[in-house]
C-alpha cells in the first residue's frame, strides 16, 4: 500500500464477485475511498465489511443496482454524491456473456449483453464523466476485453457488445484527455471468475480456468492505470494468460 489515491473516490461496477470485486480491494488498500454496486446487495455488504478490515482508512459504500435501468444508475449517482461528493474513478467492469452462433443466440441474449455491458457503460459513465471534466481532473476505466479488439467464432454478440465499449472509450478520450481526465481500456483474455458459468458458456468444473488470468492480476491494471503520472495516461492494456495466444484460438487443431 502506497497511499497513492488516498482523498480519492472510486466507483467500481460489477463489483459484487470477480474482477470488479479484485478491483474495489485494490483501489481500497490504495487508499481509495470506493463504492460498490452490483445487484446482489449481499455480496455487496461483504465486500464493504472487508474494505473496513483493510484498516488503511478506506471507507466504502454498497449501493444494489441494476445497471440496465437509469432509474437505478440516478439513485447510484444520488447516494454515491450524498456520501463522497464526487466521483474521482469510474471503473465499467460490469458484464455478462454468452457464446453461440447466429442460429442459437436469441434476442434477449442480444439484449441481456448489450444492456449490461454497453448500456451499463453508458448510463455510468454520461453519471459522472461531465463532472471530472468540470473539475478537470479524473480517470474512466473500462474492462473490455480481447473480445473488443477481434470477432472470436462464436462470440458474435459478446463482440459486439465489448466492440462498442472499445469504439465508445475511444472516442470519450477524445472528449476526456484535454480535460486532464484519463480514459484507460483494459483488455483480458480469460480470468477465473463467474463469468460465462450463468449462460453456460464456461463449464465450472473445466480444469482450464485454472491457467485463466485472476481477478487480481486484472485488479493490479486497474491500480496501474488509476495511478499514472499527471502528464500521462495508459490508455491500452491487454491481457492474456501465459497459455493462450494473442489470438485466441491460434494455433489449436
Ligand atoms: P463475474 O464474476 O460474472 O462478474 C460480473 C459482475 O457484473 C458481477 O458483479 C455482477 O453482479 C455484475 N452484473 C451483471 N449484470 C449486472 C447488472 N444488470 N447490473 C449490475 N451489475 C451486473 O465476471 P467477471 O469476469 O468479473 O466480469 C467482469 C468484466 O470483465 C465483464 O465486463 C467481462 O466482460 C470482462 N471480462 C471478463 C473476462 C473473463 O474471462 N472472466 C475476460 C475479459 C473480460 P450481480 O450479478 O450481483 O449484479
Amino acid at each position: 500500500m502506497t497511499g497513492k489515491l488516498t482523498g480519492k473516490v472510486a466507483l467500481i461496477t460489477g463489483a459484487s464477485r470477480g474482477i470488479g470485486r479484485a478491483a474495489a480491494l485494490a483501489l481500497a488498500k490504495e487508499g481509495a475511498q470506493v463504492v460498490v454496486t452490483a445487484r446482489t446487495k449481499a455480496d455487496l455488504d461483504t465486500l464493504v465489511k472487508e474494505v473496513k478490515a483493510l484498516k488503511t482508512g478506506a471507507k466504502a459504500l454498497a449501493v444494489p443496482a441494476d445497471l440496465r435501468k437509469e432509474k437505478d444508475v440516478d439513485k447510484l449517482k444520488a447516494k454515491a454524491l450524498a456520501t463522497f461528493g464526487q466521483v474521482d474513478i469510474l471503473v465499467n467492469n460490469a458484464g455478462v456473456g454468452k457464446a453461440g452462433t447466429i442460429a442459437t443466440l436469441t434476442t434477449e441474449d442480444y439484449d441481456w449483453m448489450m444492456d449490461t455491458n454497453m448500456r451499463s457503460t453508458w448510463l455510468c459513465t454520461k453519471a459522472f464523466f461531465p463532472a471530472m471534466v468540470e473539475r478537470q481532473d479524473g480517470a474512466v476505466i473500462f474492462i473490455g476485453s480481447v473480445a473488443g479488439l477481434m470477432g472470436i467464432p462464436g462470440e458474435a454478440l459478446y463482440n459486439a457488445s465489448k466492440f462498442a465499449q472499445m469504439g465508445f472509450a475511444q472516442a470519450l478520450d477524445y472528449e476526456a484527455h484535454q480535460h486532464n481526465v484519463r480514459v484507460s481500456m483494459i483488455a483480458p483474455g480469460g480470468v477465473h471468475t463467474h463469468f460465462g458459468f450463468e449462460s453456460g458458456w464456461r463449464d465450472p468444473s473445466d480444469a482450464k480456468l485454472k491457467e485463466f488470468l485472476d481477478s487480481e492480476d486484472v485488479a493490479d491494471a486497474v491500480v496501474f492505470a488509476a495511478t499514472q503520472p499527471p502528464k500521462g495516461r495508459i490508455f491500452m492494456i491487454g491481457m492474456r494468460p501465459m497459455r493462450e495466444a494473442l489470438t485466441p484460438g491460434a494455433g489449436k487443431k
